[in-house]
């Protein structure tokens, strides 16, 4: 079967409820069950289109949302186990309005006033587009020379291929978005830089430096931030070597399967509560193990064991309570259930904050986890200053980081309006 016809079968299966929870579901609100029902009728342009008023990921969010925690996780049919495969389909939809070429071309007078976007990730580019479709030029500013952010430079080339995702951002550009490469906020730059020179400016500089564990050992040669080593890819040779990872979401799986791929001789996860409580998606975590990574779920590093380098970690197994104001199952250590495991390395894959150097130097108003703080519009404390995304503390997924985007877009129209 072609790859048309099995999503064409994909959409005969949407019931399309009245209430469209799957819609709910999803961050973007993208119209589900409307596209669903364009795409089972072959109508894959009109399909496309309806996506746009609301995305410009499509070819992204359809291959690496986790689905079946928005709009998969929502659809009525889930409970027979056969909720429909919406990110399949729109991922087909986006790949089709890339390969014929359907991305809007503009056709407006450009507006007077000029906006500013730091930071190329999915946040930004959404921002920019958006904008750029009501007329108003757009420079971004990006430190790398490439934009794409995380999709870019965090999530591995096996999930979302770097070819692809270079034919999304050249369609955002060709709305005729303007991009200076090289160029960091609070380095080659400041914000009152901008300030001066711009109506407004979106900030959308991401969040992607590894937190610590705060535990002893933990500066060892020999121990590594998850997130830093797969932006600047400085791993070392991992070949006949014992890796830990600590984790248990989409960083944890993306470097543990990176650097199986890399050649190590065995690569372990670990992470304090269960399974089911892991943040990873269950088809990251079946990936990972099928590619031979070994999950020690409910043991907690205590301690990075070595002199100078590392030769290992204590571990502690963990038990899992109800406690009184949590939601989750809180991980307790067990008494005297410590062991040594040995290795050669240890990745800190325990979430990540925004650099500070940088947002403390901007003068917003940040919260006490360093990160900025918006009011629902995405307004920052600086009149003229937006923020989304994973450094105003967006949920930290793609959707979550492109809506936060787009409605920025909107709340700074309104305010080069008032
Ligand atoms: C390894 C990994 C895997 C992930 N997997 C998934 C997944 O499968 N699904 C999912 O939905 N989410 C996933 N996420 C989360 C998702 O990628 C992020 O939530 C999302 O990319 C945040 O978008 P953003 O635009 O806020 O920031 P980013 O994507 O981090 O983009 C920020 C951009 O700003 C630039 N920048 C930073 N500082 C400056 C500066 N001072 N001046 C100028 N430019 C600057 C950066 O170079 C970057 O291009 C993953 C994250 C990681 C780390």
């Amino acid at each position: 079967m072609n790859r048309e016809d099995y999503v064409s079968m994909l959409a005969k299966q949407c019931v399309h409820c009245v209430t469209k929870p799957c819609q709910v579901g999803c961050p973007l609100n993208n119209d589900t069950t409307g596209f669903i029902a364009l795409a089972r009728e072959g109508k894959f342009r009109e399909a496309y289109e309806l996506l746009s008023k609301t995305t410009v990921l499509s070819s992204v969010c359809g291959r690496i949302c986790p689905h079946e925690k928005q709009c998969q996780g929502m659809c009525v049919k889930r409970v027979s186990y056969e909720e429909v495969s919406i990110g399949e389909i729109e991922a087909f939809i986006g790949d089709k309005a890339l390969e014929n070429h359907w991305q809007e071309k503009l056709n407006l007078p450009n507006k007077k006033k000029r906006v500013a976007v730091v930071g190329g990730g999915p946040s930004g580019l959404t921002c920019a587009a958006f904008l750029r479709r009501k007329g108003y030029p757009v420079t971004i500013y990006e430190s790398h020379d490439y934009l794409g952010g995380l999709l870019y430079h965090g999530i591995p080339d096996f999930r979302l291929p770097k070819d692809l995702l270079k034919k999304v951002i050249d369609s955002i550009l060709e709305l005729g978005i303007e991009v200076k490469y090289q160029e960091t906020l609070g380095k080659t730059f400041t914000l009152q830089d901008l300030e001066r020179e711009y109506d407004a400016i979106f900030l959308g500089i991401g969040a992607n430096i590894s937190n610590k564990m705060n535990i002893p050992g933990e500066d060892l040669v020999g121990v590594y931030g998850g997130n830093e080593l797969l932006e600047t890819q400085g791993h070392p040779d991992y070949t006949d070597k014992v890796v830990v990872v600590s984790g248990g979401g989409n960083v944890a799986m993306d470097v543990s399967r990176t650097i199986q791929r890399m050649g190590a001789k065995k690569v372990y996860v670990v992470y304090r509560r269960s399974e089911k409580e892991a943040p990873a998606e269950a088809k990251e975590i079946e990936d990972a193990r099928k590619e031979g990574i070994e999950f020690l779920f409910q043991n907690n590093i205590v301690r990075v064991v070595g002199t100078d380098v590392v030769s290992g970690v204590e571990l502690v197994r963990t038990k899992l309570v109800s406690k009184e104001n949590s939601s989750r199952l809180v991980p307790v250590n067990i008494e005297d259930s410590n062991y040594i495991l040995s290795c050669d390395y240890v990745i800190m894959a325990v979430g990540s904050k925004p650099d500070e150097s940088i947002v403390s130097s901007l003068g917003v108003a940040c919260d006490s986890n360093g990160k900025i703080i918006i009011d629902e519009s995405g307004h920052t404390s600086f009149e003229k200053v937006f923020a989304g995304g994973d450094v105003a503390g967006v949920k930290g997924t793609v959707a979550f980081a492109a809506r936060s985007g787009r409605n920025a877009s909107y709340a700074i129209e309104e305010y080069l309006n008032s």
